[in-house]
């Protein structure tokens, strides 16, 4: 019977693992995926307090590492679904039933890809789903951003500080994000707004040279020159094997408040799977932080 089992390898999943094992806690974290999570496809991280410049790759190993080095155990196994027997909890893999006393889901949340050739094979060359990432590596560049909703009009109005010229990409005229954010980024000077336009291709031989777009009105066919593209078209969490366990919000998060404790006890939330406003990896390894030391406590009440 293990203490602390963690679902979920990414920033919050590997620093619940570095709490509860610090608590004295037997823990094991079962990743279905390479560990380290979304972050791993970033090429540079600049904004985690304390560390200047670092790759998402090697600030993943790290934290692998370090939850490895403590005695935390991985287990290369995709978790299908949750069972409880009265004050056990029971992951459920392909392979076998792992018997838990608490449970922490650090399951993420995934960017929503628009589903175009080559969106895939050029993140990092040109293909950005992360604009506070990897903005500032397109510096007096052309730029686009893509969605509609908080994070675009958000990504789009930080990259107006680096870059020569942002194009905002909608697929309608109406912004579902916030107006306010929406009419501060007209009074900028270097954003131009295509909206009620999707984009049909992206342009580019071994790196995105620029997109092509198609007005839903009138049909017509832009080529947009461009640098960079950045996705920010919703996120899709992964709680989806977890909905009977959990209770989730109308975008499919997972609802707990930040001390990670769902209605279930002994079942936990941490990272971006979570109900919360922001999703940066400093939330994700806090939030791993809280939940793990709500799992203690929870455990320690019991004994
Ligand atoms: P979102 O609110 O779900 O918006 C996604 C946007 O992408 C929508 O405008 C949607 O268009 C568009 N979209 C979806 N699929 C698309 C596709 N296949 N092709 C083209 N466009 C597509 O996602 P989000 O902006 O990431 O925000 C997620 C949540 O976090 C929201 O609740 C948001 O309010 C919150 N958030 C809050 C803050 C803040 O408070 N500061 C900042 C960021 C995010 P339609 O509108 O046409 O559906």
């Amino acid at each position: 019977m293990t203490d602390i089992i963690i679902i979920g390898a990414g920033t919050a999943g590997l620093s619940a693992a570095i709490y509860g094992v610090r608590s004295g806690r037997s823990v094991m974290i079962f990743e279905g995926n390479a560990p380290g999570g979304q972050i791993i496809n970033t090429p540079a991280v600049e904004n985690y307090p304390g560390i200047k410049n670092i790759s998402g790759f090697d600030f993943a190993q790290g934290l692998l590492e370090q939850a490895m080095e403590l005695g935390a155990e991985l287990k290369y196994e995709e978790v299908k679904g949750l069972q409880q027997d009265g004050k056990t909890w029971l992951v459920q893999t392909a392979k076998e039933e792992y018997p838990a006393r608490s449970v922490i889901l650090a399951v993420g949340a995934k960017n929503r890809a628009l589903g175009l050739p080559h969106e895939e094979e050029w993140i990092g060359a040109g293909v950005s789903y992360c604009a506070t990432c990897d903005g500032a590596f397109y510096r007096d560049k052309d730029v686009a951003v893509v969605g509609g909703g908080n994070t675009a009009l958000e990504d789009a109005a930080f990259l107006t500080n680096y870059c020569n010229k942002v194009y905002l990409i909608h697929r309608r005229n109406e912004f579902r994000g916030e107006a306010k954010l929406a009419d501060r980024l007209r009074e900028k000077e270097n954003v131009e707004f295509v909206l009620n336009a999707t984009i049909e291709e992206l342009l580019g031989e071994d790196r995105l040279a620029g997109v092509a777009v198609k007005d839903k009105e009138t049909g017509e066919r832009r080529e947009i020159p461009l640098q960079g593209l950045f996705v920010a078209v919703g996120q899709v969490p992964a709680n989806h094997p977890f909905e009977g366990f959990i209770e989730l919000d109308n975008g499919g998060y997972a609802k707990a408040a930040e001390d990670g404790k769902t209605s279930r006890p002994g079942l936990f939330i941490a990272g971006d799977c979570r109900t919360k406003a922001v999703r940066q990896l400093t939330t994700a390894a806090s939030d791993g932080a809280n939940a793990a030391l709500s799992a203690a406590a929870y455990l320690s009440e019991g004994e």
